[in-house]
């Protein structure tokens, strides 16, 4: 009878407990050493830029409106310049879904780049909080023995320096965050005029920089392993042929400390646990690929340090794929891949298709319930319909219904106020008068457009009932 390996016993034991917290359920505070390196160098450049952009965004505009808006509460958003209201739920919906196949398709490929690259939450994280922590408190042994010592005058004023920049950071991080939500145009105004005009959205404020403040200041590695569903994400994602940082166990293994004078016979890996005391996560990426690793590359520049200093090949461990490592096989698209490039390609070209046709308006005008037409005596004919109009821009207009075909006249039930806010809404009541002469018959298609001064907005048909002869 064959008998089931414990599974506490075998090597993949390391994934059966979470290593932030410890055998008690207390918080494992990592102190990562300061990563120093090429890749270093290289992210933090690409930071740098990303944080430009990042600062930059609220203020860039495109025909007088903000370039990017996410008003999540009034469903208001714009990217690049194209404005998506609540009206658009088909392009917002699709936009969203070709987001996803998009990540799904990245990830697939290219593993956590985005985590290690561009995640807000690592960039601010490890080039901003981290390196401010480093300057003020030092590496990681200094860092250690800070936190052990006594509370001396000395400990006090490093700490309260440290959390106050961190607050100030965090202050300016949750201004960003309101700007995106709400443009800078309003964002200026919580800041020039007195906070009882702007109760909530200075509220806004406190609250996003505590929030960060908070994930900043103590969350840190646990908001990338706990909370960030992209991260728990990662085991359905990936694959053997993604890119991701890998220790190379083939030429690592069977990993042994180096001794001098001593004959090599081991593998290239020389249990220093550089890797280990640089991860931000405090993972051993030796262990295999894991859903705590962000794809930082800072044990990459450990290890290649390492190398450098002993005299062996750099690239233990690197951006490679596990196919790569087990069989030397590179192969970044797969059919799984080519899948994904399908689907996105089919979503793309329908959210092409929306975005070209869209109209700044959408009407819809349907007769009135219980209506039928009426035969005036000058020999015209008038059907009753009621209409709405939604303002699909992200300014005020005020536009002008008529009929283009055939001829007739508009006549509008009291005095109706076009005058629609930005993705705001209008409806009435109006009476189409058709002289029957131009009429096909019983029903015929009367064509309707919707101008603002010189500009067709929308074009729209609709059936004019008229009696039989
Ligand atoms: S840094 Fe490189 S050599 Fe040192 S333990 Fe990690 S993988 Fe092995
Ligand atoms: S294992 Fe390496 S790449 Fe992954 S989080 Fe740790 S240091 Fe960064």
């Amino acid at each position: 009878m064959s008998t089931l390996a414990d599974p506490f016993d075998s090597d993949e034991s390391f994934r059966d407990h979470f290593n932030a917290v410890d055998d008690d359920g207390n918080r494992n505070w990592f102190y990562p050493q300061k990563p120093s390196g090429a890749w270093h160098d290289r992210r933090v450049w690409f930071s740098v830029i990303a944080l430009g952009i990042l600062f930059a965004g609220p203020f860039l505009k495109l025909n007088g409106q903000p370039l990017f808006l996410f008003n999540i509460l009034e469903r208001k958003f714009i990217i690049f310049g194209l404005f998506i209201g609540p009206q658009d739920y088909w392009l917002f919906g699709l936009t969203m879904l070709s987001f996803m196949v998009f990540i799904v398709l990245f990830t697939t490929i290219f593993g956590r780049l985005w985590c290690g690259w561009a995640c807000p939450q690592t960039v601010f994280m490890e080039m901003v909080f981290r390196k401010i922590e480093y300057a003020i408190e030092g590496d990681r042994a200094q860092q250690k023995s800070l936190d052990k010592a006594p509370w001396t005058t000395q400990k006090i004023s490093k700490k309260v320096l440290k959390w106050s920049i961190f607050l100030f950071v965090s202050f300016l991080i949750g201004n960003l965050l309101i700007a995106y939500g709400i443009g800078v145009d309003e964002l200026k105004k919580i800041i020039t005029e007195p906070i009882s005009e702007h109760v909530g959205l200075f509220s806004g404020v406190v609250i996003f920089t505590l929030i960060f403040y908070f994930n900043f200041a103590w969350l840190r590695d646990q908001a990338c392993t706990v909370v960030c569903p992209y991260g728990r994400l990662q085991g359905v994602l990936l694959d053997k042929n993604s890119i991701v940082v890998a220790y190379d166990y083939k030429r690592g293994e069977p990993r042994e400390k180096l001794r001098k004078g001593q004959d090599r016979t081991a593998g290239d890996c020389i249990s220093c646990f550089q890797c280990v005391a640089v991860c931000p996560t405090g993972i051993d990426i030796r262990n295999g690929t894991q859903m705590e690793c962000v794809n930082c590359t800072a044990c990459i520049d450990a290890c290649d340090t390492i190398m450098d200093k002993v005299g062996m090949d750099r690239g233990l461990i690197r951006y490679t794929s596990e196919n790569a490592i087990a069989n030397g096989i590179k192969k970044l698209i797969t059919t799984r891949t080519v899948g994904y490039i399908v689907v996105l390609t089919l979503l793309w070209t329908v959210l092409g298709y929306l975005v070209i046709t869209r109209t700044d308006t959408e009407t819809t005008l349907l007769r009135a319930p219980g209506s039928s037409f009426i035969e005036n005596p000058d020999g015209t004919i008038s059907n009753l319909y009621t209409f709405k109009i939604f303002n699909k821009t992200n300014h005020e207009i005020t536009p002008v219904m008529s009929i283009e075909s055939p001829k007739g006249t508009l006549r509008f039930a009291g005095v109706p106020d076009l005058r629609l806010d930005a993705a705001g809404m209008s409806q009435g009541t109006v009476f189409v008068t058709i002289p029957k002469t131009a009429l096909e018959g019983r029903k015929t298609n009367v064509k309707f457009a919707i101008k603002y001064g010189e500009e067709t907005l929308e074009t729209f048909e609709t059936t004019f009932m008229a009696p039989q002869w």
